[in-house]
């Protein structure tokens, strides 16, 4: 059985060089003579198997294996937006990516995004440590590095310097994340340990020494997902659909499996479901020497055998979506292809935030509608599934809850609750299904549940905030000194609550209010402006003492709540209670000599 090319991904960091270094691999030739380098596919560059045996030809023996993929796809378009809007049944549609990381600047956060990104997809990788040339002292040449590295050719300051940034910059950050990482050179089992191949994009460094590993790699990794089948339908992902003069609607494609014929019919998954229509065209880039005229760009083939990024031109492509998956079958074969793509289709999702709600729709189409109203008002979507809901997303939003109680939803586009779902929702009562058949009545509930929960979650904080109180202490009414200190009291204005704490005029720290009693001599929690009351006072306070009869006391609030008060909750207050809170404030301002205490 033959392999396929594996379809390889460059990732990493802004500015770290992953345009470059693809351009440089596209450059990869062997000498004239020999003849061969790249193939041009539609968004990919082919590199033959032969063209990396050759320009590796040094460092072939630290592989220990024969190679047998007849070479690389490697896909025109770096970054992790393309890596995961190209998307196959089960996962990534690249089987293996590149991370690059500059050697000099080490991981930065879309670094570490690229390595989530690929560990949620299991997707191999190596890393390019980019940037070699600029280790101060580096002699870069457009060779491979384990020819240019040893001190022949390094001064050993250089070879120091690079050392250290290795460790530091890559390994180090690495091991962090949980990976067990190498110079490519002095690892042993690639399946274990990730290589770093030191590379620059600007010098030509170490590129035969990173086609060698990722070939290495994927045969290691992969030999199993790469057998071609060459009697099943061609299946592919839609890259791109895109106008052509004199052809009209064009899809680029990466075929990832079989072999596509022109005249065979393309069964492909767009938004409300599934397309058929039969393919007119199967087009190549024409190469340069070929392309008499630029308005004739492309090459008309009758087949092509995977991996192969191609242009197709069909009728009726007009709904399909970039991600769209696809086969190419013959005629007796489409309804078998239509209930495949279907179920990938299902299976296909929208981009989805770390934390946020769960959405449903009943297709593609109507999910991501969905989805984009409630991105384009910020709403963060962890979950975006086609589909019912079902026992795991009431439990995933119940927990999802437990992070923000505004999280502890689903909304759901003509999508039914099963049965399981609904005996786990009365187990669940914080979590909160909003369901409708028109998007912007869901997104109208969602919006107003938003708001009824973050009144609720507001009033729950404001009942936890210290009410201001100002009291005085009546005469002839110190019914015990202390241990604790029992007298009666006046609530001149606000409310005097259990727990609270209590100051005097001069600042003093008084002690808490342990109990409140009312007429009856029973507990309350509290007294509002008006009410003469007893309280006891916990603190190492003597009534008569520390505090005397006509006393003034103030509920001590701290700043952080006066603020709220303030800023958030006024109209909560009562009127009393807002001059309690006046006079708080203004004591305050004059003890800590500070008009802005309590802004
Ligand atoms: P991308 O944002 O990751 O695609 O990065 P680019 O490929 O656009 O590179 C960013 C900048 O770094 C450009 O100015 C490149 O010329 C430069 N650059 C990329 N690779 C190298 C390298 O190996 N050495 C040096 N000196 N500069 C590089």
């Amino acid at each position: 059985m033959s392999l396929r090319c594996p379809i390889v991904c460059v990732l990493g960091h802004v500015d770290h060089g992953k345009t470059t270094l693809l351009d440089k691999i596209r450059k990869t030739r062997v000498s004239q003579r020999e003849a061969g380098g790249i193939t041009q596919h539609i968004g990919a560059s082919e590199i033959p198997i032969d063209v990396i045996k050759k320009v590796a030809k040094d460092l072939l023996g630290m592989l220990k294996a024969d190679l047998k993929i007849p070479g690389l796809l490697v896909i025109d378009t770096p970054g992790h937006e393309a890596f995961t809007s190209l998307r196959k049944r089960g996962g990534a549609l690249a089987d293996i990516a590149i991370l690059v990381v500059d050697i000099n600047e080490g991981f930065k956060p879309q670094t570490i995004e690229s390595i989530n990104i690929l560990k949620q997809n299991k997707t191999p990788f190596v890393v390019a440590a980019n940037k070699l040339d600029l280790v101060p002292g580096w002699n870069s040449k457009d060779v491979p590095f384990v020819l240019n590295f040893n001190e022949k050719v390094q001064h050993p300051n250089a070879l120091t310097e690079f050392e250290i940034r290795l460790y530091n910059n890559i390994i180090k950050p690495l091991n962090e994340l949980g990976f067990d990482a190498d110079l490519f050179t002095r690892v042993e089992d690639l399946t274990r340990t990730v290589c770093v191949i030191p590379v620059s994009a600007k010098t030509g460094e170490g590129i035969p020494d990173l086609l060698l590993m990722i070939a290495g790699l994927a045969q290691k990794y992969l030999e199993d997902n790469l057998k071609l089948d060459v009697k099943g339908p061609a299946k592919g992902t839609v890259l791109e659909v895109k106008e052509e003069r004199g052809l009209g609607k064009t899809i680029d494609a990466i075929i990832y499996d079989g072999i596509a014929r022109r005249g065979d019919y393309i069964v492909l998954g767009n938004p409300d479901g599934v397309v058929v229509s039969r393919v007119k065209a199967l087009l190549k880039p024409k190469p340069l020497d070929e392309m008499r005229d630029p308005r004739d760009k492309f090459k008309p083939v009758n087949m092509v055998t995977a991996a192969a990024g191609v242009k197709i031109s069909a009728p009726d492509l007009d709904r399909v979506i970039a991600g769209s998956p696809f086969r190419i079958v013959p005629k007796d074969k489409i309804e078998e292809a239509k209930k495949e793509v279907m179920a990938e289709v299902e299976e296909l999702s929208i981009e989805t935030d770390e934390e946020g709600i769960i959405i449903k729709g009943d297709t593609m189409g109507s999910l991501e509608a969905l989805a984009k109203e409630l991105k384009k008002r910020g709403v963060k979507i962890r979950k975006a599934e086609v589909g019912d809901i079902s026992k795991k997303d009431i439990i995933e939003a119940h927990t999802y809850s437990k992070i923000n109680p505004l999280y502890g939803v689903i909304l759901a586009f003509n999508s039914k609750i099963l049965p399981d779902a609904k005996e786990e929702l009365e187990r669940y009562s914080n979590v909160k299904i909003i369901q409708g058949n028109v998007i912007y009545k869901i997104v109208e509930d969602y919006e107003e549940w938003i708001k009824k929960m973050e009144e609720a979650l507001k009033s729950d904080e404001f009942e936890k905030i210290t009410r201001p109180a100002v009291i005085k202490v009546l005469p002839n009414c110190i019914f015990r000194k202390s241990k604790p200190a029992i007298c009666g009291i006046e609530v001149l204005c606000g409310t005097l609550r259990v727990k609270s704490p209590l100051i005097n005029e001069k600042g003093k720290k008084i002690g808490f209010v342990r109990e409140i009693k009312n007429k009856e001599q029973e507990n309350i929690k509290e007294a509002t402006a008006g009410m003469q009351v007893p309280i006891s006072i916990e603190g190492n306070i003597i009534l008569g003492r520390h505090v005397k009869e006509n006393d003034i006391l103030y509920v001590d609030v701290p700043e952080e709540e006066v603020r709220k008060m303030v800023h958030e909750y006024k109209d909560r207050l009562r009127e009393d209670e807002e001059e309690a809170l006046k006079m708080f404030i203004q004591l305050k301002r004059k003890l800590e000599n500070n008009m802005f205490w309590g802004i």
